[in-house]
């Protein structure tokens, strides 16, 4: 299995370690996300795939210096690790950084994805219509993933119809989260992908400990259930999606 969205830099235990125990759980790959410049420098420099980009929740680095950031994201994509854009997005929930500098840094993360030919890693919260309008506006990239997955039925249509991968992660476990699943299985399979994002977002039944990659399958599983397929089957699936949205 391939973990699609992971913050290494973010979990407790040595990256080394983290990736050990995910292979021991049957988690062949992570995608680390690297989120601003310093992270960005370090997971470049590791062997692993990544994406790199700076957060909608903290976009001090963008502010102060849009153009420089932007460039030097530019010169870390051509890493060989390099695998996405992201992530990057519209956060209206926790709104740290106003709604005008949060856009213009999304564009900027775009106009990057398109150029740099790599799949655009989107977080969304509270904020569907304007992702959308913004991706529609500047022309969306070939590959986007539709991180941490958030939205309802109606939301998946609209990113299946512009062919977009929507990451479902631990959250489709919690109990209240019905329409979280009603969206996973409207969703035609070959658009769906499995993630972490640890180490944020644990699956029931380990809520209130921090996530690791190794309880990704914890997440696949009820993935299967829900769509009332065999975890192989499903598995080959997402890995097959993985590959594609990321190109690797
Ligand atoms: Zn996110
Ligand atoms: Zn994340």
């Amino acid at each position: 299995m391939i973990d699609s969205h992971c913050h290494l830099a973010h979990v407790e235990a040595d990256p080394a370690d983290t990736l050990a125990a995910a292979r021991d759980a049957g988690v062949s790959t992570v995608i680390d996300i690297a989120m601003g410049l310093a992270e960005c420098e370090a997971s470049t420099a590791r062997f692993g795939p990544c994406a790199i980009g700076i957060h909608p929740n903290e976009l001090e680095e963008f502010q102060a210096d849009p153009s420089g950031a932007m460039t030097r994201l530019a010169e870390l994509a051509g890493r060989p690790n390099v695998v996405g854009i992201g992530e990057t997005g519209l956060d209206f929930f926790r709104e740290r950084s106003g709604e005008a500098l949060q856009v213009a840094a999304f564009r900027a993360h775009i106009d990057l994805a398109k150029q740099a030919d790599k799949a655009l890693v989107i977080h969304c919260r509270d904020a569907h219509d304007a992702v959308l309008e913004v991706l529609d506006d500047a022309g969306a990239p070939s590959r986007v993933v539709m991180h941490c997955f958030s939205g309802d039925e109606a939301f998946a249509m609209k990113c299946a119809a512009r062919g977009f991968f929507c990451s479902f992660a631990g959250n489709v476990t919690y109990k209240r989260n019905t329409d979280l699943r009603r969206a996973a299985t409207s969703l035609p399979t070959e658009l769906v992908l499995v993630e972490t994002d640890a180490p944020f977002l644990t699956p029931e039944p380990h809520r209130g400990k921090p996530n690791a990659p190794s309880l990704l399958p914890i997440t696949a599983t009820r993935l299967a259930s829900e769509l009332q397929m065999p975890l192989e089957e499903l598995s080959r699936r997402l890995d097959d999606n993985t590959r594609r949205a990321f190109s690797l």
